[in-house]
């Protein structure tokens, strides 16, 4: 069966791919001929990851998913959330970010938060979420150079380090996009085999 994965990172896709049954072959949006971006405007995480299969079940009558991440602080009340690729600006700047996130948190002693995957899974339009979640805390200052977006401020519970001082591999194991992906395939597993 061909499902296509909303995304147009090709090492993502390999990643994903290898990790499913044979009787699955994933195909990206511009193999299906999509030539515009894919929406996401909702305020939500699982509102944009359900806009962007929508988007694809319904203008390319395919099987597909679509995901999308935020980091959420409580003392920030959730933010920056839906927001996080452009918290500080549409230039979507990892730095910027993270600055206006210690910024923001500068003398708040609340530093827990948390990264939040939502995957929308479209079959014959029976949809399916599956959600990754890693909890940890926001430190002062950035540290480590692996990673990207606001790894270096997050240290995960249970962890001394941040995500951008991790291998790769180590973060894969625990993030909250491993996890959503991770139940994502199990499900496919055992109900496309
Ligand atoms: P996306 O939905 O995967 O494109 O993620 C949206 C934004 O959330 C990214 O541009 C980053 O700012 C942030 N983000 C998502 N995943 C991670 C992560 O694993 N580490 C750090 N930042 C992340």
């Amino acid at each position: 069966m061909k499902l296509c994965f909303a995304t147009q990172n090709l090492n993502k896709l390999k990643e994903v791919q290898a990790m499913l049954p044979t009787s699955i072959t994933l195909v990206t949006p511009s193999d299906l001929g999509c030539t515009t971006e894919l929406p996401e405007t909702q305020l939500t995480l699982d509102g944009n990851s359900l806009q962007k299969a929508d988007f694809l079940y319904d203008n390319f009558q395919t099987n597909c998913f679509a995901d999308d991440t935020g980091l959420e602080i409580e003392a920030l009340k959730g933010e920056p959330g839906v927001f996080s690729a452009r918290y500080a600006g549409p230039e979507k700047n990892a730095e910027a970010n993270m600055k206006l996130v210690l910024e923001k948190l500068k003398n708040e002693p609340n530093r827990n938060a948390r990264f939040r995957t939502i995957i929308t899974l479209i079959i014959n339009n029976e949809k399916t979420f599956f959600e990754g979640i890693l909890n940890g805390k926001i430190i002062d200052t950035p540290r480590g150079s692996h990673g990207f977006g606001y790894d270096p401020i997050f240290v995960p519970d249970g962890f001394e380090t941040t995500l951008a001082e991790m291998e790769l591999s180590e973060k894969n194991k625990i993030s909250h996009r491993g996890l959503a992906f991770e139940k994502l395939t199990k499900y496919l597993s055992q109900t496309m085999a």
